[in-house]
């Protein structure tokens, strides 16, 4: 096992009737930034319990941050809490709101372009405290330092990371969730899917427990993902996936393992590329990565066949096709295409994709640092 250090300072409130409980969460000093998107809490009663939870605390409201939140609308959030003196943010919505309301939190203080946070990893130094009320298990953004931001001017999706954006709690109430439309459903669950297999398909590092953790969330996602969609207001289903999704991004699994981002990053290329939606982007690029590189993963790809799809006959080629197959074909059986043809005109795609990958520096991607421009071309022309 590698060493490693945790750190997950997320408080995680969890369960029915929950939202309720964040006025104990939030000192009552506090001026509060409310953020969210474009306006499903208002439709689906999450809004009201929100405003109905902060009775008696000083706080004020920005909508509008939009899917693949963009740097743009997030400056307009950083004027508001800089003007009105925001002591604490509290981002009510899926992952493009958490992730840019850490963007706002760490920008406020930010001495600088802010945009130097994402295009030269400029060190945040300070960020104004952030809560989360979650209504899309998907990111786990809830409980991780993360953020993902675009840029729309210059077409970029970039990450950062920062201690300082760990949310101080993170409300999941699993009925939030009934009224998502079975596309976020089916992303949610591919995201979840994904991230794991970014920390769990890598190289054996002799970590069994990891793997054990790794398992049981993507067979818990096998379970429940269809479910999900058959059934979306049951609770116990959309509980074990919003756990799941969970799990899946807040540092636990990747504790003293390789990991591998190379999906997420080729995958955020496509996004701001096409436009096409987060999870499915990562539905695109998976299988190809795996078949490109079934040599360096050979070992891990077949403990995948025979932990998560039973498959032990045939040969070692076989079984990882097979695996690699129907991880294809559950992704198709939620709903979420896995080739570019069925977004935009893919031929040109792979080549698109490696001069982006290739402008921004060509650092190599994947736990060995193997996956250059020119790999990228080469997975991506197999996705057509
Ligand atoms: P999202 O972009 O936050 O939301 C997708 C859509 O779902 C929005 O239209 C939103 O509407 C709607 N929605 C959310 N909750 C709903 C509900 N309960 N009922 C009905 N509609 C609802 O989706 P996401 O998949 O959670 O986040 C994707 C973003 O997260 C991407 O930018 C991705 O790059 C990033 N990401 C971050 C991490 C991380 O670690 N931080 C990891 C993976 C991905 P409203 O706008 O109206 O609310
Ligand atoms: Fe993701």
């Amino acid at each position: 096992m590698n060493n490693f250090s945790y750190y997950n300072p997320t408080k995680i409130i969890f369960g029915k009737g929950k939202i309720a409980s964040i006025a104990k969460e939030i000192p009552a000093e506090a001026r509060v930034l409310v953020t969210y998107g474009g306006g499903s809490i208002k439709r689906n009663g999450v809004y009201d319990q929100v405003r109905e939870a902060l009775k008696g605390h000083d706080f004020l409201e920005f909508g509008g941050i939009e899917v693949n939140p963009g740097y743009e609308t997030l400056m307009k959030g950083v004027e508001v809490v800089r003007k009105e003196a925001v002591t604490m943010l509290l981002a009510v919505g899926g992952g493009s709101v958490a992730d840019g309301t850490k963007f706002i939190a760490a920008a406020a203080n930010f001495k600088g372009e802010p945009w130097d946070i994402l295009s030269k990893q400029a060190p945040v130094k300070s960020a104004i405290p952030l809560g989360v009320v979650l209504t899309l298990p998907a990111t786990g953004s809830e409980s991780n330092s993360f953020a993902v931001i675009s840029r729309k001017a210059t077409h970029e999706k970039l990450a950062f990371g920062s201690p300082l954006c760990y949310p101080k709690f993170a409300v999941l109430d699993p009925e939030t969730t009934y009224t998502l439309p079975p596309v976020q459903i089916a992303n949610g669950v591919v995201d979840a899917f994904i991230h794991t297999i970014e920390q769990y398909l890598t190289y054996p590092a002799a970590a069994p427990l990891q793997d054990r953790l790794a398992e049981g969330v993507l067979l818990t996602l096998l379970e429940v993902g269809p479910k999900a969609l058959a059934t979306p207001n049951d609770y116990d289903t959309m509980a074990s996936l919003m756990w799941c999704a969970t799990l899946a991004l807040n540092g636990l699994i990747g504790c003293g393992v390789p990991q591998d981002w190379s999906t997420h990053m080729i995958g955020h290329e496509l996004t701001a590329a096409y436009g096409i939606d987060h999870a499915r982007t990562l539905a695109v690029v998976l299988p190809g990565l795996l078949r490109n590189r079934r040599e360096e993963k050979h070992e891990k790809l077949l403990q995948y066949a025979r932990q998560i799809w039973g498959v032990t006959d045939g040969s070692d080629d076989e079984r990882i096709e097979s695996a690699i197959g129907r991880t294809e074909e559950f992704f198709q059986s939620l709903g979420v295409p896995t080739r570019l043809s069925g977004y935009v005109d893919a031929v040109s795609a792979p080549e698109a994709i490696a001069a982006r990958l290739e402008a921004r520096g060509g650092n190599p991607l994947g736990e060995r640092a193997s996956i250059t421009p020119d790999v990228v071309r080469e997975i991506l022309a197999t996705r057509l």
